[in-house]
């Protein structure tokens, strides 16, 4: 038995400071050493010819690629794990690998934009239709299925506005029809949801985000169940699109302390929406774990906890200057795409730009916060004097 199988037996936070090394190969250290590489040498022309070891060029992975590989696919219950270079790439892998000329496939309205644009821009080219759903659609979603539907996409909650979706019931509707499900995870990462627990045959992680942790690498890692795993592996070794292995190193590294950054974001980032939707500026808080979120009945059914991301909907009135006073003077969020790492970040967003099947309920101005990893006074001292700035009450007087 090796190190790494011992750590089956356990619990999420354990598994992963066991997960992804060895120490029996590393010569004791407890950290696995960087492999980078291109080619593998054969001893004997027997061992050439039938390409005898596990890899046989750097395309096919490395043991760097392979620890991180195997740790995820136990962390999240899947059969296999492939690794690419953005969270992006993982999305565009997922999608090429279960759709053809001619396909129909299903989308979140509430997809993070750079998914959309990916089917718009690329998979339209190749004949391949992509229809929106409303994220609340439930098991409603059996009135879009055509007989070409090949793929059904779900991401929960939905980046921005944060609708967490009925993952069991989509799931239901499309394992009746025979079609596959792909869910972008990264909100919530295994730690807090496993999609392949519950019906779900894709998932995607973009790395970037929580499990870096960082801020200073990009990844992308894709699961599928036994059913999609052959797939999906066949169109990954055709495209060879892999991450560079340091970048999986600080992955390894970046998921020793997922987990306990999780359980601080986490009790941070209620906290902080708890304290907004009191404000007078505030029209609503968008976060799972709140009432006034939709879908936070299904969140509290399926999920095991939350993470950092939310955002809040302003009042009416509210106006461009007022939030450029807010944000250009912040002493600690910053303002900048991506999220999941150290630092806090907040951007306004337009959602009602975005989508297409259905209307973003609010029309004023709306914000989208990451909760990092400082101390939840001083952030909320950052938060409460940018609200300050907008001089909503003295606005509202007037
Ligand atoms: C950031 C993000 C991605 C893409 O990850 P990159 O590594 O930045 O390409 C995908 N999905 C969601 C929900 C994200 O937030």
């Amino acid at each position: 038995m090796t190190f790494a199988d011992t750590g089956k037996e356990f619990r999420a936070g354990t598994k992963l400071t066991l997960l992804g090394r060895n120490p029996e190969d590393q010569s004791g250290f407890a950290n696995a050493p960087l492999y980078k590489g291109s080619t593998i040498i054969y001893k004997t022309l027997d061992d050439f010819e039938n390409l005898r070891s596990r890899f046989y060029y750097g395309t096919a992975g490395s043991p760097t690629i392979a620890n991180l590989e195997d740790a995820w696919t136990e962390l999240t219950g899947a059969a296999g794990t492939v690794l690419s270079p953005s969270g992006l790439g993982s999305i565009a892998l997922a999608l090429l690998s279960f759709s053809k000329a001619g396909d129909h496939i299903l989308i979140t309205d509430s997809t993070y934009e750079p998914t959309r644009l990916f089917s718009t821009r690329f998979l339209a080219k190749y004949g391949v239709e992509a229809e929106y759903y409303d994220p609340l659609i439930g098991a409603d979603i059996e009135k879009l299925v055509r007989p070409n539907t090949s793929i059904i996409f779900l991401e929960s909650p939905g980046s921005q506005t944060l609708e967490v979706q009925d993952v069991p019931a989509i799931a239901k509707v499309a394992q009746k029809h025979n079609i596959i499900t792909i869910i972008d995870n990264t909100w919530a990462t295994p730690v807090f949801f496993r999609p392949h627990d519950h019906g779900i045959d894709v998932t995607i992680e973009a790395g970037t985000k929580y499990l870096g942790g960082h801020s200073d690498m990009l990844l992308g890692l894709t699961t599928a169940n036994q059913k999609c795993w052959p797939k999906l592996r066949q169109t990954y070794d055709a495209m060879a699109m892999l991450p560079g292995a340091e970048d999986c190193q600080l992955a390894l590294r970046g998921m020793r302390s997922l987990a306990v950054r999780l359980r601080d974001i986490q009790y941070k980032s209620v906290a902080l929406a708890k304290m907004l939707q009191n404000r007078p500026e505030v029209e609503t808080v968008l976060h799972p774990a709140l009432e006034s979120c939709p879908g936070h009945k299904i969140w509290k059914r399926d999920f095991k906890g939350c993470t950092g991301v939310f955002s809040i909907v302003l009042k009416d009135g509210i106006e461009r200057n007022d939030i450029e006073r807010m944000l250009n003077n912040m002493k600690i969020f910053g303002m900048g795409l991506s999220w999941g790492g150290y630092e806090s970040l907040i951007v306004p967003f337009q959602a009602k730009r975005i989508r297409t099947a259905t209307k973003f309920g609010y029309e004023s101005l709306t914000l989208r916060l990451q909760v990092g990893l400082e101390d939840l006074a001083d952030l909320e001292m950052d938060l409460q004097a940018g609200l300050d700035r907008l001089n909503f009450k003295r606005k509202a007087k007037l």
